[in-house]
């Protein structure tokens, strides 16, 4: 468990009554977005006490590793990041697993965020869990009106119904439980090993290796596999871009309805347009192919973020290309150490 900013008790304790300072633990801390959200910190939000916890701190699969996790932080805040996460292929594979860990996972986090007298949570949804059938854009009062694409559909239910249990908890008890729905999400700490991953993760591994091996083989020569038809559409968003909207969600977001945190419609790419701009980070000079007999999962999932601009007018968002870049030059000199 990794408190950010060390202070004796007593200084937390004076602080945190005269400033109504807030203790925000933030569960999947250790992941993608948790390690963004410890950068974004200290650009934003220094002044509250923020706690990171991985699996290794508490499963929180586990009702009673949960509840001591929540006896010992005491926290005011929860930004409730932990999931069973992964790509496509990964959820097609596990659709089981994704909807028991997930369903444990935030029964369990909820329900000691309520015994605890927690102030707010904000919990993680996806634009994934969106129904297959549907018109576009896609916006936050469609989450439930119809199957998702079925090669996720045990991660869809068990996030679907965080929104359900925000709202019962909110009708029982007065609980501000809300959620967020990001669009996908890569950057610095992703998970960047190709079996489990989503899309850019995985091509960023598979291009550095494709590049490294085979020496022998001029780099013009060689060619890299695009999974499916590069033809779906994606809306990406940059790990830092979705720290700082938690922070101000932390902070401004005063709903349990859910908030679609996603990039603007104009800037959905396809799958292929994402593989060149892993390409051009690279300097590939080889060539990209599709290989159409891997799935494609959903087409599209459009979302509209017109709610999240009507609260946040100005919130720039970070160029695809230049958060590709970044993503890229963390990859190559943080691998051995990141998850490949
Ligand atoms: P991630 O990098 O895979 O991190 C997952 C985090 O959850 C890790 O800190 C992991 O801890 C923790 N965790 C998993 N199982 C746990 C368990 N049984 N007990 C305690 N902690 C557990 O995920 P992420 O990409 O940051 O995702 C953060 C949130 O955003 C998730 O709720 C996800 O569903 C949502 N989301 C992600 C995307 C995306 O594209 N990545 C898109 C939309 C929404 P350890 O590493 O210590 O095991
Ligand atoms: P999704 O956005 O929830 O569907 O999940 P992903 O991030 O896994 O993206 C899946 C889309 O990217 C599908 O159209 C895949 O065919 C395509 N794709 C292309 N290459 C890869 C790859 O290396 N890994 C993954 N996960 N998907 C890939």
């Amino acid at each position: 468990m990794v408190p950010h900013h060390f202070m004796s008790i007593k200084q937390f304790f004076v602080l945190f009554f005269l400033s109504g300072m807030k203790k925000v633990l933030v569960t999947g801390g250790t992941g993608l977005v948790g390690n963004a959200l410890k950068i974004a910190i200290n650009e934003t939000s220094p002044e509250n006490e923020w706690v990171f916890v991985g699996s290794r701190d508490a499963d929180l699969t586990n009702e009673e590793a949960t509840k001591a996790l929540f006896d010992l932080v005491k926290p005011t805040h929860v930004v409730h990041l932990a999931a069973m996460v992964g790509g496509l292929f990964h959820n097609m594979n596990n659709n089981l697993d994704f909807l028991r860990k997930n369903l444990q996972i935030n029964d369990n986090v909820l329900q000691s965020a309520y015994e605890h007298g927690c102030l707010k949570v904000i919990s993680c949804l996806s634009t994934c869990i969106f129904p297959d059938k549907t018109t576009y854009p896609i916006d936050e009062t469609m989450v439930h009106n119809g199957p998702p694409h079925p090669s996720n559909y045990g991660y869809s239910y068990a996030k679907r119904l965080i929104d359900v249990q925000n709202r019962a908890y909110h009708e029982k008890y007065g609980c501000i439980f809300t959620s967020v729905i990001p669009c996908n999400i890569f950057g610095p700490h992703d998970n960047y090993k190709p079996e489990v991953s989503h899309v850019i993760p995985g091509m960023i591994n598979r291009m550095y290796k494709l590049i490294h091996e085979n020496a022998d083989i001029q780099e013009k020569e060689k060619m890299f596999v695009v999974y499916g038809s590069g033809k779906p559409l994606r809306q990406f968003i940059y790990s830092l871009d979705m720290a700082r909207l938690l922070i101000w969600a932390v902070d401004c977001y005063k709903s349990i309805d859910p908030l679609i945190l996603s990039v603007d419609e104009e800037n959905e790419v396809t799958i292929l347009e994402a593989a060149e701009a892993v390409a051009k980070a690279f300097d590939f000079k080889g060539k990209l192919i599709c290989d159409t007999s891997k799935a494609d999962g959903q087409y599209k999932k459009t979302a509209s973020n017109r709610k999240l601009r009507s609260l946040l007018p100005n919130f720039q968002f970070t160029s695809f290309q230049d958060a590709i870049n970044d993503s890229v030059k963390w990859f190559i000199e943080n691998m051995k150490n990141a998850r490949v």
